[in-house]
């Protein structure tokens, strides 16, 4: 058992559980549909959707992985320090003034404009070998990237100035969660023609969701995020991903609300029969959105203990939550009882959607207070210890 302790177990009250072995997993499974013509790289951005970018990037430099995408600097370093002789990428760009940085830790710009290419060029002016980067072109995001007619530009008159560091062509795709959306294939063909302009350079253009979209998107290199962390690629099918990350908090107490009665701030919730309440130690400071929360005019979210499903009751507080448990055993839910709060019964797009979000933002937002194990698979999630 792969156990890393950030914080003790006897001091926290929920536990957060990265399975590695399920991250391991999602991935070969992403790379097993891009190969053999598709490398399949790893976004690692924003701590690894917050499971921890050192450990995770390491997990998947060992089943594999060779190429990691990061949105900043700092997160690049972070993966150098644990996989030496990887291709780093930063999708944020070449930030101003900041190319020696990238030199020193071997990270890869993700150039963004015209502006950062002529930085990145005059960086490179006279070296034997040049420091290699991307070039983001947008087709269709509007986001960052150059637009088509300074790529086309670009690579009509000037590729002999980027060729030297040009490592890969790369787009962003805006619409890949929805599969039938018209701008899919309109991207595909205005990259493809971008393509043409830059001749030998290898490109890349699939997130995820564009893994799902068939073999055209995958191109030379995927970059898939979300999926690689258990998110549903496509929220409208049925989710292919194994959940990664998976979350027990502790019952603090067990009481019963009489009918009539409101629970908790604004009394938001009023019990309409006389209920059982399991509050447990974890709230919105760790991550667990307000929005998921109950009032009498709306259901929220709900959480898994016993076998059963139970409901939120009221809402969510900054350090606590409570449950109504009245249809669960009194054996089965009990001061000390760790009920899931995210897992394999409470989904991570499920959660996300009743918190008004998506799994990503729930991912990366998950706090810092919980005691975090990293599992490969081995040990039960379901003690605290
Ligand atoms: C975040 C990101 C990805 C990964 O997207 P997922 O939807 O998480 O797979 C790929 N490419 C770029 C440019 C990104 O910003």
């Amino acid at each position: 058992m792969v156990e890393k302790l950030l914080s003790a177990p006897a001091f926290c009250g929920a536990k957060l559980t990265i399975h590695l072995d399920r991250v391991c997993a999602n991935w070969r499974k992403l790379a097993d549909m891009t190969a053999p013509k598709a490398r399949c790289a790893a976004v690692v951005k924003a701590d690894a959707y917050g499971t921890g970018a050192a450990i995770t990037a390491k997990a998947l430099y060992d089943a594999g992985a060779r190429t990691f995408f990061t949105a900043i600097p700092s997160e690049g370093i972070t993966v150098r320090e644990v996989c030496p002789d990887a291709e780093i990428y930063i999708l944020g760009g070449l930030f101003h003034g900041r190319a020696g940085t990238y030199e020193l830790h071997g990270l890869r710009p993700v150039l963004n404009s015209l502006e950062e290419i002529e930085e990145w060029r005059l960086f490179n002016l006279g070296r034997e070998t040049a420091l290699p980067a991307a070039i983001h072109i947008d087709t269709g995001m509007n986001r960052l990237g150059l637009t088509l007619d300074e790529a086309e530009e670009l690579g009509t008159k000037r590729f002999e100035d980027v060729k030297p560091f040009l490592s890969l062509l790369m787009t962003h795709l805006s619409c890949a969660d929805e599969p039938t959306h018209p701008l899919n294939a309109l991207q595909l063909e205005r990259f493809k023609k971008m393509r043409g302009f830059f001749p030998g350079v290898p490109a890349s253009m699939a997130n995820s969701a564009g893994v799902f979209l068939g073999e055209e998107y995958h191109m030379d290199i995927a970059r898939p995020g979300i999926a690689v962390y258990g998110g549903n690629p496509i929220p409208e099918r049925e989710n292919p991903m194994q959940a990664v990350a998976s979350i027990h908090a502790e019952v603090v107490q067990v009481r019963w609300v009489e009918e009539g009665h409101g629970i908790g701030y604004s009394a938001s919730l009023t019990a309409t029969k006389r209920s059982r309440i399991a509050v447990i130690s974890a709230g919105y400071a760790d991550g667990l959105h307000r929005l998921a929360g109950s009032s009498d005019e709306k259901d929220g979210a709900h959480f898994f203990v016993g076998g059963h499903f139970v409901p939120l009751a009221g809402r969510v507080s900054m350090d606590l939550i409570a449950l109504d448990v009245t249809h669960v055993p009194e054996d089965l839910v009990r001061r000390g009882t760790l009920v899931e709060v995210l897992g394999d019964n409470v989904l991570v797009d499920d959660l996300a959607k009743h918190a008004h979000t998506i799994s990503y933002e729930l991912l990366t937002g998950l706090g810092r207070r919980y005691h975090r194990v990293y599992s490969d698979g081995s040990n039960q999630p379901e003690a605290m210890a």
